[in-house]
């Protein structure tokens, strides 16, 4: 195959409406190491302070800005990205390696997530609620919350930034963007997209750089009144530290997970394997909501073990950008390592491994989608969050051990069920502690109108998208008026 390579464009920081530029960092492709795709300035702490002065100067006027002209900007940048998905959606798989045709559905996603919020904006925003009082009645409004810092990570460069973004501009916020450092062309384009869309200078700034400089001064910030923040559970720990020692500032967190995925006896078995085979390996195991524990009744374990690993075995590896390829590469050299790490712990820990385990032989950051058999829920495979293409099973006997497994962890964002027993999905429903039940669907796989969140380590704070993104955007005020 041949492709001609596009010379390396750079990005840089957007604070206060102006472009500026700092010290130049490339981020290669991981299925080519040797090829920049990009360079990005990363942002000085003095940057992220003008940044968030400017969105504070900025929001007032943004938030009294006519609803019409806030439609039609947020229509404008999501009908701008729905233009141009081949081009940007070719810059996501170069640069963080997802398939190209799970690269183009991100890119669609992430504009019509914009167009949704700009329709959003006609809902009703506030209610009516008579008084006990003569001659008095009670409204709650909603005021945006204010200066929004959004700190998002590497998996979903253009869905994640989209469905913080977009509400908070929507509910008449301003916001400072800190993408990681991964993917800061993907975030350079959304920033671009942004300015050339009509939006005052000010309302969205975009920091680039790392955690510990640029993340950590927007936790630090007096002047930011939220911070948004995806990603891992430990750093969302120490995000919530920073935001209560830091002027108590609103914050909201959706980390990682541990996802189970349950098959019962009374399964499709071809319906169990594609959602297994979907939830543990597409995207390269790195979502959130990734089937990482596959929980199987002892009736169907065998047959189901055994055409799940021909399948996984037949997982075409290779060039994100080549249609015929699974799988892609591994997002970064870091995260490579850390998945083979693991493959040694569940091997260490008794488990077997039936398909992969190992690196590909080819240059760049492949490695074989991994499934363990024998597994059992106290391991460290199956207690934390691996991130990569590596899934487990784990033998049960009846429904009520498996959802006692399901629910055993210190995680709780999704889970699933494989079942054609009405009674069974039912039950399951009830008695899953995750955000998000699945039922005869892979574990992973959202939509952008409903609720997104887990519970446990997975999540603090209210849930994204949908109009419940509008409880963490603005600030509800009870209003009394005697007439
Ligand atoms: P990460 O926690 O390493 O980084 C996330 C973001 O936080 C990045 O922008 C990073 O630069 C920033 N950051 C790091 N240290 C910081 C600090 N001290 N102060 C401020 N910011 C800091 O996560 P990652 O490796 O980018 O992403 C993978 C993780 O994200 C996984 O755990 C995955 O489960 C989670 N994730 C969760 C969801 C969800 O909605 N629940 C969605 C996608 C990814």
């Amino acid at each position: 195959m041949t492709r001609r390579i596009p010379p390396v464009p750079h990005y840089l920081n957007l604070v206060d409406g102006r472009w500026v530029d700092g010290e130049r960092r490339p981020n290669t492709n991981p299925a080519r190491p040797g090829e920049v795709v990009a360079e990005y300035a990363r942002a000085e702490p003095a940057d992220v302070q003008a940044a968030v002065d400017a969105a504070g100067r900025a929001q007032p006027g943004w938030a009294s800005t006519p609803v019409g002209r806030r439609m039609e900007i947020l229509d404008r940048i999501g009908t701008t990205i729905l233009g141009r998905v081949e081009e940007l959606a070719v810059l996501l798989s170069r640069e963080e390696g997802k398939l190209l045709g799970e690269a183009r559905a991100e890119v669609t996603r992430a504009g019509q997530t914009f167009r949704y919020y700009a329709h959003q904006l006609l809902q009703p925003q506030g209610e009516l609620y008579p008084s006990t009082r003569e001659r008095v009645y009670a409204e709650v409004r909603r005021r945006p919350l204010g200066v929004v810092g959004v700190i998002t990570p590497w998996n979903y460069p253009w869905a994640i930034p989209a469905w913080k973004v977009a509400p908070a501009l929507a509910y008449g916020n301003a916001v400072v963007l800190k993408p990681a450092e991964l993917v800061t062309a993907s975030a350079g384009e959304l920033a671009r997209i942004i300015a050339g869309s009509g939006l005052p200078p000010g309302v969205f700034n975009l920091v680039m750089g790392s955690g510990r400089t640029v993340g950590e001064e927007l936790l630090t910030s007096a002047r930011i009144d939220g911070i948004t923040f995806t990603g891992g559970t430990a750093t969302g720990r120490h995000v919530a530290q920073q935001c209560i020692a830091h002027g108590n500032k609103r914050f909201q967190l959706e980390m990682g997970g541990k996802n189970p995925l349950v098959v019962l006896d009374d399964a499709d078995l071809s319906i169990a394997v594609r959602c297994a085979l979907d939830g543990s390996f597409f995207s390269t195991g790195q979502r959130c909501t990734a089937s990482s524990r596959l929980i199987v009744q002892a009736g169907v374990h065998d047959r189901f073990v055994d055409a799940l690993t021909k399948a996984t075995q037949a997982l075409r590896v290779g060039d994100p950008l080549d249609e015929h390829s699974r799988l892609g590469p591994v997002a970064s050299a870091d995260q490579l390592t850390q998945n083979l790490e693991y493959v040694e712990i569940g091997r260490r820990e008794g488990a077997t491994v039936v398909a992969g385990g190992q690196h590909t032989a080819d240059e760049g950051q492949f490695m074989r989608p991994t499934l363990f058999v024998d597994a059992r829920n106290d391991m460290r495979l199956a207690r934390e969050e691996i991130f990569g293409p590596v899934s487990c099973v784990i033998r049960v006997d009846g429904f009520d051990e498996a959802v006692g497994v399901a629910n055993d962890t210190p995680f709780g964002l999704s889970s699933g069920i494989i079942t054609t027993s009405l009674s069974a999905a039912e039950r399951f429903k009830s008695l899953s502690r995750s955000g998000i039940v699945t039922v005869n669907l892979s574990t992973a796989g959202t939509e952008l109108h409903l609720p997104f969140g887990g519970s446990g380590a997975s999540n603090h704070g209210p849930r994204e998208q949908g109009v419940y993104a509008r409880d963490f955007y603005t600030v509800p005020v009870t209003c009394y008026t005697g007439w």
